[in-house]
């Protein structure tokens, strides 16, 4: 099976080819980086119009001089995209793509929850059979767990996502996006200052901690003493609720996804937890863990082999679309 995957969901104008026989992920991405603050959803799609087509073409390119079937014989079997959660305007601009790429091509269209997709990558690169995974990507938060046939959400923020409550500090200090990296730089130089730390069984909230944290930085706390802190607690609640959400299902593996899973001292905390509990731990290579059309592609693969492709009259995007909407057709293996 050879698959394209087109995602944007906010930030990444990316498209992929998952060929599942070599096990090999082709991709090609295009940031927006706005000029100031943070991600302007207008701005965001403008991009989407200028760059998806360049990076579905060149990742055309790669399936048709990788493919060795007849020339005639479209060079990939689906074509897969993100249709959830994200910013509606981005959303429809990746819709409308890759429904217009389906039809040229003749190929079925599969479309791809984002947040199971950050999961699902996960699973695929470390062959975990069940694992808890955290997702920690800029406009989320969750804990999800497989149980008859859903993911279910066993925990997530009750108010921003992570990538998203450390970016609005770093806005506040002057920094540009994205502000997670400039954050991991500075805490590299900081001692521990006293921030809110809020876990609510198994629910946690970034709000107060970023409001203490700008407060913090305008009294005049040194700033890599802010950012350090910042990653202690933040790192730590996501950690905690991770351990917790183990140590309820009973499961022994623990995988991590989403853009802020590029932080070390995040999967430091995640690694010492799970080597502490003797569960294993498994982050993908950060070209996976960021937005990438890759993991669209190597999920759309699993959907479309399950023959879990929309109509086009059912294929509208949804800004709104939860983890746990998704009926799980390609886990059918697995025992209640
Ligand atoms: P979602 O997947 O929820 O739609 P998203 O589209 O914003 O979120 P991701 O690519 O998953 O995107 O994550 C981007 C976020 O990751 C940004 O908020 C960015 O600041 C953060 N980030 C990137 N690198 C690091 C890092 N080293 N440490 C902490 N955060 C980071």
């Amino acid at each position: 099976t050879r698959i394209l995957g087109i995602e944007g969901t906010a930030w990444a104008a990316s498209a992929a080819v998952f060929d599942a026989a070599r096990d090999d992920v082709f991709i090609e991405s295009d940031a927006y980086q706005p000029e100031s603050g943070g991600i302007h959803p207008r701005e965001a799609a403008e991009h989407m119009h200028e760059a998806v087509p360049r990076v579905v073409e060149r990742a055309l390119e790669d399936a048709r001089e990788t493919h060795d079937g007849p020339a005639s014989e479209p060079p990939i079997d689906a074509v897969a995209f993100s249709r959830g959660p994200g910013l509606g305007p981005c959303l429809r601009v990746v819709g409308t793509a890759a429904r217009a790429l389906s039809q040229a091509l003749s190929v079925p269209l599969v479309g791809v929850n984002h947040m199971v997709a950050h999961l699902e990558i996960g699973r695929h690169t470390s062959g975990f059979d069940a694992p808890v995974c955290l997702n920690a990507s800029g406009a989320n938060a969750h804990l999800l767990a497989y149980r008859n046939g859903r993911y279910r959400v066993l925990g997530e923020t009750m108010d921003t996502g992570v990538g998203n409550a450390i970016d609005k500090f770093t806005r506040h200090v002057g920094w540009s996006h994205p502000g997670g990296p400039k954050v991991e730089a500075a805490a590299a130089d900081g001692d521990y200052v006293d921030l809110p730390y809020v876990v609510k069984g198994m629910d946690f909230s970034f709000s107060g901690i970023m409001s203490a944290a700008k407060q913090a930085y305008d009294d005049g706390v040194p700033v890599e003493d802010v950012c350090f802190s910042l990653q202690e607690n933040i790192f730590g609640m996501l950690t905690e609720v991770s351990e917790r959400a183990l140590s309820l299902t009973g499961s022994d593996e623990l995988v991590l996804g989403g853009g802020v899973g590029q932080n070390d001292r995040l999967r430091e905390m995640l690694g010492e937890m799970c080597a502490q509990r003797g569960a294993e731990f498994h982050a993908p290579e950060p070209r996976f863990l960021r937005d990438n059309a890759g993991m669209i592609a190597v999920l759309g693969a699993k959907m479309y082999d399950a023959g879990d492709a929309l109509a086009l009259e059912d294929s509208r995007v949804d800004p709104d679309f939860r983890p746990d909407q998704v009926s799980v057709t390609w886990r059918s293996d697995e025992p209640d």
